[in-house]
């Protein structure tokens, strides 16, 4: 071999070095944006897990089952998860809070976990008495903020996923609306930017106007994100609902907060709110749009 030829050959040794090593890095580089991107999917079978579990209102069996299936997964996706117990009209109130360092949150991401106890607005007056499945009222709105803690990066600003209690028993004796927020509020010491609720967003035929109490510039920020993101049609940039939720404590005390709920849905408090009624396409829109506002916050 002639030095013209072992120069060649280490040439194309070089070559074949850098080829590989390219490839070898754009896989890895792949995979992590597979890791990370929000999957509707995936959300789709928290939905499905809860509505497993029947009935999630206080008291039941399931309300005990749902608490610890949004413990495990947060601490799977290696939140740390506290619990703020306290009582309301004479319930015992649980709620989930996770944060994935411990400190402050920048933003606060709710969602309510129970299920109202009676199915009263069902059309069959003989099924008003059942319990509520809950897919679209209840599990979605957990659901995406799961999916959310799996895909959120580590260095992302300070968030808090809290996971409310009673909030879907007003207008039943002895119970009101949104017992465990008003609680939270009153008794966990936050100051967020922002609070935003989700609630109701996995409905198949998604449209979510602008709630007419949330904070104006939070929402329009959300808005556009949907809308860059080419969720316009899911995400529809006109007032129509003036809501009670879990976003009403917050507001009451100063705190900048939104509402995400697509309150155009024939089965709300009906004994068919069932996961059929869902769709994983539904829960991404929300879930990839939340993800999105939160990683452009800046510090
Ligand atoms: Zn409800």
């Amino acid at each position: 071999m002639n030095k013209r030829s072992i120069a060649l050959y280490l040439t194309i040794i070089g070559l074949l070095l850098i080829l590989v090593s390219g490839w070898y890095i754009s896989a890895f580089v792949n995979q992590d944006a597979e890791s990370i991107t929000f999957d509707g999917t995936r959300a789709y079978e928290d939905v499905r897990a809860q509505v497993e579990m029947g009935s999630r209102a206080p008291g039941t069996e399931g309300h005990a089952q749902v608490v610890e299936y949004i413990r495990a997964e947060l601490e799977a996706a290696g939140w740390i998860v506290e619990f703020h117990n306290s009582e309301r009209m004479g319930h015992p109130i649980q709620n989930v809070i996770a944060k994935r360092v411990d400190s402050a949150p920048l933003i606060l991401l709710g969602a309510h976990y129970d299920t109202r106890f009676v199915a009263d607005h069902d059309p069959d007056q003989s099924k008003r008495a059942e319990p509520v499945p809950g897919a679209n009222d209840g599990a979605s709105g957990v659901a995406v903020l799961l999916e959310l803690a799996r895909t959120l990066p580590a260095d992302s600003v300070p968030v808090w996923l809290v996971f409310f209690d009673a909030e879907d028993n007003g207008r039943i004796e002895g119970w009101d609306w949104i017992l465990g927020s008003r609680a939270f509020v009153e008794e966990v010491e936050v100051s967020p930017r922002a609070m935003v609720l989700v609630d109701m967003i996995g409905d198949a035929d998604l449209n979510i106007y602008l709630e007419k109490n949330s904070d104006e510039k939070i929402r329009a920020e959300i808005w556009l994100t949907a809308e860059e993101l080419g969720y316009g049609d899911q995400f529809i940039n006109e007032e129509k609902f003036s809501m009670l939720d879990d976003h009403t404590p917050f507001l009451e005390k100063g705190i900048p907060a939104v509402d995400i709920i697509d309150f155009d849905y024939p089965y709300w408090h009906t004994v068919s709110d069932t996961t059929d009624k869902v769709s994983a396409e539904s829960l991404h829109a929300v879930g990839d749009t939340l993800w999105h506002w939160v990683t452009s916050q800046l510090p």
